[in-house]
């Protein structure tokens, strides 16, 4: 939301989070690096931001003197190749808009620098996908400061993190591959909104959350360089964290199974995070089909949740990351 106050004159700021998605048939691999254009085209479910989202804060002023980020409390380096892209991208985008008069919001601010500050309420790079919320968040709050046009956002947020333009949708939604050079069609559409499967339940075993050793583009490029099964196979993701698509109904006996072949340590932290999963029975037989030795400890916890909307506007002022100064607030940098 714009700010108001005083210093309305000066600085501009908005709130706004977004979600993370999953993909059950994978982008994985580019045929362009620079501009991240797929090989295949993928199809994912957006995640309940109740459970998983990024929130970001960006405010612009004439006074302020650089571009600048903090990310989980800590100043990062504003040159990072990505993030510049889609800052130049979103800036010539809202330029064309005004001088082709097409635009009915103040856009005046796209000259100014910007302050962006942005919270991750789950772990960051370790393979729950933070790079998908965290540029669809950062390409979704400079559209809304700078009066951009939402049907533009996935060129620009898919330059980000490939994956990041298919957080700007609720639901299902699926990136098509696209034919053209420039990428100009290889772009994110939602199939069918969150309500349209209301059974699914989505569960996240998080067996690590430390940064992953290997970064998803490195991963991606090794796979494209050395697999010669790259279109067929389907065994491998961006990290160690399995997600897990059920049914509700199918829930409680499936969480008792991990409960029961992975214990949690007694007194560790909650076992399952977010939507409340009802306790089950095992039947013998079932134990004895498993057949498995069980590993303690070997996942940490489990996120319960289902599918979720695209991006919001938090309307809240006190929700903003960034004060009056334009820099984080003492609770953004603490959390
Ligand atoms: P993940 O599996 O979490 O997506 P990646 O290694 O693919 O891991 O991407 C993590 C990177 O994404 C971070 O190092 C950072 O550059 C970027 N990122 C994560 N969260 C945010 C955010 N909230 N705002 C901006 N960039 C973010």
């Amino acid at each position: 939301m714009k700010m108001p106050e005083n210093d309305k004159q000066s600085l501009s700021m908005v709130t706004c989070t977004a979600p993370v998605n999953i993909a059950v048939i994978k982008y994985w691999g580019k045929r362009d690096e620079d501009l991240i254009l797929p090989i295949n085209s993928s199809l994912s479910v957006t995640l309940h931001q109740d459970q998983l989202k990024t929130t970001t804060t960006i405010a612009c002023s004439r006074n302020f003197q650089q571009d600048r980020i903090w990310l989980n409390g800590k100043e990062e380096d504003i040159s990072n190749s990505r993030l510049q892209s889609c800052l130049q991208e979103i800036r010539r985008v809202s330029r064309k808009r005004r001088n082709s008069g097409d635009s009915t919001s103040d856009v005046s601010s796209v000259s100014h620098k910007v302050h962006i500050c942005s919270v991750n309420n789950f772990p960051t790079a370790a393979g729950l996908a933070s790079s998908a919320s965290g540029y669809a968040c950062l390409v979704y709050t400079l559209s809304q400061l700078f009066g951009v046009e939402s049907e533009q956002l996935s060129a620009v947020a898919r330059q980000g993190s490939g994956s990041a333009c298919r957080s700007l949708y609720g639901g299902f939604v699926q990136w098509k591959l696209g034919e053209q050079l420039d990428g100009k069609d290889s772009l994110a559409e939602q199939v069918e909104s969150e309500s349209y499967w209301p059974e699914l339940r989505i569960l996240i075993l998080v067996v690590s959350a430390e940064q992953k050793s290997v970064g998803s583009t490195s991963g991606m490029h090794t796979s494209v360089e050395t697999s010669q099964l790259l279109k067929v196979a389907y065994t491998f993701d961006a990290g160690p964290n399995a997600v897990i698509y059920t049914l509700q109904d199918h829930l409680p006996e499936f969480v008792q199974v991990v409960r029961h072949f992975f214990p949690p340590e007694v007194n560790g932290e909650e076992f399952v995070k977010g939507l409340p999963v009802c306790s089950a029975d095992l039947s013998e037989e079932l134990k004895r089909d498993i057949n498995m030795e069980p590993t303690p400890k070997a996942i940490r916890y489990i996120i319960s949740t289902k599918a979720g909307p695209g991006p919001c506007v938090v309307k809240d002022p006190n929700h903003h990351l960034l004060g009056a100064d334009g820099l984080p607030k003492k609770s953004a940098i603490s959390d």
